[in-house]
C-alpha cells in the first residue's frame, strides 16, 4: 500500500486543473461543456516560434541542455528585462526553467528552512501556498478585499512581517482578480520592505502584457532598483506567446540566488528542452513589442462584453480589473440560496458545482484562491462560447431562490 509523505498532508491537487478534469469527464459523456475555467490564451503559438523549434528538431538537437539555459536565450532574456522592463540584469543572473511554476519552485526549495514564512496576498494564484508547503515553508496569507481592489496595502504588509518572514510574493497583473499594481503602489510596498532587509521579493509578472491600458505592467525591480538584489523577477512564455504546453519560463535575480536555484534544477529537470528553448529565442527575436502590447487590447473588448452581460446577473458583483484575462465576480449575495431541486448553495464551491452540473459551465470557486465567495471566470475561450457561457450562468443564477 502506498504511504503518502507527510509533506503532502496539507498540499492539495491544483483546483483549477481538477475542475477541468471534471469538465473533461462530462464532455466525454456527451454533455455540452463550456470552459471558463482554464487560464490559457486562445491565440495559437506564432509561426516563427513553431518554425524555429521545428528547425532545431530537424538539426537533431537533443543533447543535454545547460542547466540554467542556452547562453543565447539567457542573454536575450537579460536584454528583454533591461529594454522592456527597466531591470538591470546580466545573463548570469537569469535562469531558464520548465515553466515559471518551476522557477517559483526552485526559488522556494533553494531558500526556505522549516518554519520560514512567505507572505502571500489573497486572492492568490493556487500554486503559491502549495509550493511553499512543499518546500517546508509556512504560507502567511493576507486577505485583500474587493474594497481595496484586491491589492496588498503597505500597512497590511507591515503587520504581516515577523522575524521569520523570508519572502513576499507579488503578482501583478494578478491571477485570479486581474488587479494591476501601479508604480506608486509598488513603491509604497518597497518603502515597507526597505525596513526589513531579511525579506526577499518574488515578483511574478507572467501577465505583464495583458494590461487593458495598453502599457506593460510596472516591474517591482524597476520601481525599486535599490531592492533589485533582493528581488526575483519571475516570468514565462505561457501567456505572452501562448506556449503554455511548451513549459518554459525564467527567473532573474541576484547571482547567488540563481546559483542556489541552479543546484535545485540540476537535480530536478537538468534544464529545459533545447528545442523548446530554440522556440523561446525566436519569440524574443521575432515578436514585436507592439504585438505583445496589443494582447491587452484584445482582452479589453472581451472584458467589457463580459462585464455588461454580468451586469444582468443578480447577486454577482464585478469591477473591471486592470488586466490579465479573468473576471472575479463577488458572489456573497448568492450564498444561502437554493436550487430548484432544493440544494443549498452554501459556498462558492457549491455554486461552481451547480453551474457545472446544471449548465455544463466550468468556473473556479474563489475559495481555491484563498478568498471568496467569488468565481473566477476566464475570458480566454472563443468569443461566442464566452457569451454562451455567460448566458447560461445568468439563466442558472436566475433559478436560485
Ligand atoms: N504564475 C501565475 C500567476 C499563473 O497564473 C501561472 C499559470 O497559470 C503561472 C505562474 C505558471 O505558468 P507557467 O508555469 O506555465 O509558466
Amino acid at each position: 500500500m502506498m504511504v503518502q509523505a507527510s509533506r503532502l498532508r496539507e498540499v492539495s491537487f491544483s483546483n483549477t486543473l481538477a475542475m477541468n478534469q471534471r469538465a473533461g469527464k462530462l464532455a466525454s459523456q456527451g454533455r455540452e461543456v463550456i470552459s471558463l475555467g482554464i487560464g490559457e490564451p486562445f491565440t495559437e503559438v506564432p509561426k516563427s516560434i513553431r518554425d524555429a523549434a521545428a528547425r532545431a528538431a530537424e538539426r537533431g538537437e537533443g543533447r543535454s541542455p545547460p542547466v540554467d539555459g542556452i547562453a543565447n536565450l539567457r542573454a536575450r532574456v537579460a536584454a528583454k528585462l533591461r529594454d522592456v522592463n527597466g531591470i538591470a540584469c546580466e545573463p548570469a543572473q537569469v535562469q531558464i526553467t520548465s515553466g515559471s511554476k518551476q522557477a517559483i519552485f526552485n526559488a522556494m526549495m533553494a531558500t526556505l528552512n522549516p518554519g520560514d514564512e512567505v507572505i502571500i496576498p489573497a486572492p492568490y494564484w493556487v500554486s503559491y501556498p502549495e509550493i511553499v508547503r512543499l518546500a517546508s515553508g509556512s504560507p502567511v496569507v493576507v486577505s485583500c478585499s474587493k474594497k481595496q481592489d484586491y491589492k496588498l496595502l503597505p500597512e497590511q504588509l507591515e503587520a504581516a512581517i515577523t522575524p521569520k518572514t523570508r519572502w513576499l510574493v507579488l503578482n501583478s497583473p494578478n491571477n485570479p482578480t486581474g488587479a494591476v499594481y501601479s508604480s506608486e503602489e509598488l513603491a509604497a510596498l518597497a518603502e515597507v520592505l526597505r525596513r526589513h532587509p531579511q525579506i526577499l521579493i518574488l515578483s511574478d509578472e507572467i501577465y505583464e502584457f495583458y494590461v487593458y491600458s495598453g502599457d506593460a505592467a510596472a516591474s517591482f525591480a524597476a520601481v525599486a532598483p535599490d531592492l533589485a538584489e533582493r528581488t526575483l523577477t519571475v516570468n514565462g512564455f505561457s501567456k505572452s506567446y501562448s506556449m503554455i504546453g511548451w513549459r518554459i519560463g525564467y527567473a532573474a535575480g541576484a547571482k547567488d540566488l540563481i546559483d542556489a536555484m541552479s543546484n535545485v534544477q540540476s537535480h530536478m529537470t537538468s534544464g529545459t528542452a533545447t528545442i523548446v528553448q530554440a522556440g523561446a529565442i525566436a519569440a524574443l527575436e521575432t515578436i514585436s513589442l507592439d504585438w505583445l502590447k496589443g494582447l491587452g487590447a484584445t482582452y479589453n473588448a472581451r472584458c467589457d462584453m463580459a462585464i455588461s452581460m454580468l451586469a444582468d446577473v443578480e447577486g454577482m458583483e464585478v469591477v473591471k480589473p486592470g488586466g490579465a484575462f479573468y473576471l472575479y465576480p463577488d458572489c456573497s449575495k448568492l450564498i444561502g440560496k437554493r436550487t430548484r431541486e432544493g440544494t443549498l448553495i452554501g459556498t462558492d464551491t457549491d455554486l461552481a458545482d451547480y453551474l457545472l452540473e446544471s449548465r455544463g459551465v466550468v468556473t473556479v470557486p474563489g475559495s481555491a484562491f484563498g478568498h471568496g465567495p467569488a468565481l473566477r471566470l476566464s475570458l480566454t475561450c472563443e468569443q461566442d462560447k464566452l457569451a454562451r457561457g455567460l448566458t447560461l450562468i445568468r439563466e442558472a443564477v436566475s433559478e436560485l431562490n
